[in-house]
C-alpha cells in the first residue's frame, strides 16, 4: 500500500500529460520538448476503427512521453489532433478530411504558443501516412525559434519490421492490426478481417515508386485494406510498440538534454 502511494505520488510529480495536468503541476515544471500526436479519421478495413491512426499516435506518444519523463526528460504531451489529410479516402463513407494546409495552420499556431511559453522543441508524432509536415518545417525554418522534428512513428521500426511481421502491407494490414490488438483489442473485430484486394494502375509506369500520384483509395482497394491482417497478433504489436517507444523516448531525452545554440542541432 505504501509503495503504491509512493509510486502514484511520483507519477503525479512528473507532469508530462498536459490534458491531465493542473496549473500547479505546470507551474512546477519546465518543459523543453512538446509532443504533438496527429492522426486521421478514416476507415481501416472492416475490422479496425476509424480512429485507428489517432489512437495509435496518441498511445505511442503517451508511452514514449512517460518513458522519457522517467528517464528525466522535460517533456510534455499536447492534446492529439484526431484529423488528417485524406481527401483521397473520401470515396469511403464518413472519412473526415482536413487539407494539409489546414493542418499546417493548426501546427503553426501551436508552434507560436509553444514559442510564447518558452518551449524550444516540438516533436510532431504522426500516425497517418497521408500527413506530410516536411514542407511546413522548411517554411517555418528561420521564422520560429522552436526546433521541429516530425516522426512517422511506424518508420522508427523499419529495420526490425520484417523480423516481426510476415507480410508487407500499407493499411489495416498485419502491422496495423497487430498494433490495434496490442492497444485496444475491444475495438478490433478479427472475425471481419479480410485480405486487402489491391488494383494496379492501367498506366503501367505508374507502378514505379518514382512516379508519385494520389491514389483514389476506394478504387485502389475494396474495403480500404491494403495487406493481409490474418496473421496479426497482440504479441507482434507489443514487440513493435516496445521497439518504437524505446527509440522515440530516447529521441525525446536527447532533445530535452540538448542545449539550443546557433546552428542547432549541429
Ligand atoms: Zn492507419
Amino acid at each position: 500500500m505504501k509503495i503504491y502511494m509512493l509510486i502514484s505520488m511520483l507519477s503525479i510529480m512528473v507532469a508530462w500529460n498536459l490534458q491531465e495536468s493542473t496549473l500547479k503541476d505546470v507551474k512546477e515544471s519546465r518543459f523543453e520538448v512538446a509532443v504533438l500526436p496527429v492522426g486521421s479519421t478514416e476507415p481501416h478495413g472492416l475490422h479496425l476503427p476509424y480512429g485507428m491512426d489517432f489512437y495509435q499516435a496518441k498511445a505511442v506518444s503517451e508511452m514514449a512521453c512517460e518513458k522519457a519523463a522517467e528517464m528525466g526528460a522535460k517533456v510534455v504531451m499536447l492534446p492529439a489532433i484526431p484529423y488528417g489529410s485524406n481527401r483521397n479516402s473520401l470515396g469511403f463513407p464518413m472519412t473526415i478530411s482536413l487539407d494539409q494546409s489546414t493542418l499546417n495552420m493548426v501546427v503553426r499556431d501551436i508552434v507560436e504558443s509553444l514559442e510564447h511559453h518558452g518551449v524550444k522543441k516540438l516533436v510532431i508524432l504522426n500516425g497517418h501516412g497521408g500527413n506530410d509536415f516536411t514542407p511546413l518545417m522548411r517554411d517555418l525554418y528561420g521564422r520560429t525559434r522552436v526546433f521541429i522534428v516530425t516522426v512517422d512513428w511506424w518508420r522508427t521500426v523499419d529495420d526490425v519490421r520484417s523480423m516481426i511481421i510476415d507480410e508487407p502491407g500499407e493499411h489495416a494490414d498485419e502491422f496495423e492490426t497487430s498494433i490495434g490488438l496490442a492497444l485496444f483489442p475491444h475495438l478490433v473485430r478479427m472475425e471481419e478481417a479480410e485480405e486487402g484486394a489491391v488494383n494496379t494502375p492501367k498506366v503501367k509506369s505508374l507502378s514505379y515508386a518514382w512516379a508519385r500520384f494520389t491514389r483514389p483509395w476506394h478504387v485502389l482497394t475494396r474495403n480500404s485494406g491494403f495487406g493481409n491482417p490474418l496473421k496479426s497478433s497482440r504479441e507482434k504489436g507489443e514487440k513493435i510498440l516496445e521497439a518504437a517507444v524505446e527509440r522515440i523516448a530516447r529521441l525525446l531525452k536527447e532533445l530535452s538534454d540538448a542545449e539550443m545554440a546557433e546552428g542547432f542541432p549541429y
